[in-house]
């Protein structure tokens, strides 16, 4: 979305965060959003969205970020949820493999409910946990490239690239926007 006024543009993004459970999707949101990090947290959060704003090109741009609310605990989320979405961010975890054979899965759902070009990140979280680490980072950023996705590993307990992850697909819309693919 975007509007002409007198102030000049407005942007607002849809992004949402998909991956299966407890890879760490609502506690990188929350990291990003509030700069919160919930060691506990259950599957089921209130919260469907956050907004947060970032400056690009002298411009507002916002992003309307997207938490699952515990769908993906039955491997699939709902076609609303992905309704309008221009970025994603696909998340597993470092430390279960499964989780990141799980990726593909996750990118035919997006692709499916998509009509649009979506910027997309792929997101190995929990990488502070180095010693219990089950996927390599070759092994990541080799996908993301097979795919066409940005890569990046992130830690919500650490704040480690999480804002930058975000933020690389924010922009990424942003360009996608300026170069009229959307
Ligand atoms: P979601 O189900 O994908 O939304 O995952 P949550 O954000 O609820 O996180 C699941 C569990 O993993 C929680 O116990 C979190 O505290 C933990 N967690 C999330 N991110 C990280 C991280 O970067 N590092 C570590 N060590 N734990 C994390
Ligand atoms: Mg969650």
């Amino acid at each position: 979305m975007s509007s002409d006024d007198e102030g000049g543009e407005e942007y607002l993004f849809k992004v949402v965060i998909i991956g299966d459970s407890a890879v760490g999707k609502s506690n990188l949101l929350s990291r990003y959003a509030r700069n919160e990090f919930n060691p506990h947290s259950k599957a089921t959060i209130g919260v469907e969205f956050q907004t947060q704003s970032m400056e690009i090109d002298g411009k507002e741009v916002k992003a309307q970020i997207w938490d699952t609310a515990g769908q993906e605990r039955f491997r699939a989320v709902t076609s609303a949820y992905y309704r309008g979405a221009v970025g994603a961010l696909i998340v597993y975890d470092i430390t279960r493999r499964t989780t990141f054979d799980n990726v593909g899965r996750w990118l035919d759902e997006l692709k499916t409910h998509s009509d649009t070009t979506v910027a997309r990140m792929l997101v190995g979280n929990k990488c502070d946990l180095e010693s219990i680490r089950d996927v390599s980072t070759e092994e990541g950023k080799s996908l993301a490239e097979t795919e066409e996705l940005f890569f990046m590993e992130t830690s919500a307990l650490d704040s480690t690239n999480v804002k930058k992850a975000f933020e690389i697909v924010i922009r990424e819309i942003y360009n996608n926007v300026s170069r009229k693919v959307l």
